[in-house]
């Protein structure tokens, strides 16, 4: 198998060789056809989060030491089964679910393994990732068929298309002429406005300080666009029901809160970085709710799945480069040069094998 790896923070990615993964038990290798690039990535890369006041959360603190293969948005056939999954199997094609617990605690039993503490098995984070022609997946249950879907955009559903699902489910309850903000319209700003589409939300609002992403964003189905660098900006948003941070910055977070309508929620997913500082008595006075909101789980991967397979999913636009370009792709997005989704696609380099 052929990977791109971390081998120092912040360094260009390296080829690497290696024999293929035997799977044993209930494990599925999956030849890689398409792998997401995401820009969680880029903070994996760098080996922090940025939480404010100078204060950083490092990744090697959740096990994700170098070397490594980065990705958690694969897409590819199953090419070999562990002696407890069924042949039948063999030569599928699926998607991934990767936001994989440790599978024997309470919370996963329960179907909920993205909030699981006891164990991750998560590509690309906690195990090695999907920049690369090959990746193990602990159990055929995290498989998802997403047959009939453009396989790079299939991708990206089980990252920024999960995220976004799980996001919107956290809304109130909204009434017809309701205004919801989509604050960042990157990969996962997008697949939220498609999301928020195909449930029928009319009033969005796509919020972000790039004319050309707004553009895109009014394209894929948003009424109103709003350049949060508009001194007007949180005027143009005042009474907003939800707000969906996408960002993650102080600043997205105090527009986002400062112009919900009483009862409105915000919902945070960007993990961009910074403190919230915020009085305490309007909230309960407001009665708005501030809740975050991480990845999503595998009901909820498969109920965005089956929107797309209806065709209810607007793909967002998504750009698919060879896999060897893997580390131009992580510069692309640093430097903020992505519209959209940039999807690697791993068969050519497979077939050099
Ligand atoms: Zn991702
Ligand atoms: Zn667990």
């Amino acid at each position: 198998m052929i990977s791109y790896q971390v081998i120092e923070h912040g360094r260009p990615l390296q080829k690497v060789l290696a024999e293929n993964p035997r799977p044993q038990g209930s494990e599925v290798l999956v030849r890689v056809t398409r792998s997401g690039v995401c820009h969680s990535d880029l903070h994996i890369w760098e080996g922090y989060f940025e939480l404010g006041g100078g204060k950083r959360f490092y990744v090697k603190d959740r096990g994700c030491v170098p070397p490594f293969t980065l990705g958690h948005e694969p897409f590819g056939i199953v090419e070999a089964v562990g002696p407890r999954v069924p042949k039948s199997l063999l030569g599928k094609k699926r998607l991934v679910h990767p936001w994989i617990g440790c599978g024997k605690c309470a919370i996963c039993k329960a179907g909920q393994d993205n909030y699981c503490i006891s164990g991750r098995r998560i590509p690309g984070v906690t195990r090695p990732g999907a920049y690369s022609t090959h990746i193990l997946i602990p159990d055929p249950k995290y498989l998802v068929d997403a047959s009939g879907i453009d396989e790079s955009f299939a991708a990206t559903l089980a990252c920024s298309g999960v995220t976004a699902y799980s996001a919107i489910a956290k809304l109130p309850p909204l009434a017809s002429g309701d205004r919801v903000a989509v604050i960042g319209c990157g990969g996962v700003g997008m697949a939220g406005i498609s999301v928020l589409r195909a449930k029928g939300v009319k009033n969005i609002v796509a919020c972000d300080i790039d004319a050309a992403k707004l553009d895109a964003a009014a394209k894929l189905g948003a009424k109103f666009t709003v350049n949060t660098k508009e001194s007007d900006a949180a005027q143009q948003l005042q009474g907003i029901a939800g707000a969906i941070d996408f960002v993650g910055t102080p600043a997205t977070a105090g527009l986002g809160i400062a112009a919900l309508r009483n009862g409105g929620r915000y919902v945070l997913v960007g993990l961009h970085g910074g403190e919230l500082t915020h009085p305490l008595p309007p909230i309960a006075q407001r009665a708005i709710g501030i809740v975050g909101s991480y990845v999503g789980n595998l009901a909820e991967l498969k109920a965005v799945v089956a929107l797309a397979k209806k065709g209810k999913l607007k793909p967002m636009p998504v750009e698919t480069r060879p896999g060897s370009e893997a580390n131009r792709a992580l510069e692309d997005l640093n430097a903020g040069r992505v519209v959209g989704r940039v999807v690697l696609d791993f068969e050519a380099l497979a077939a050099t094998l």
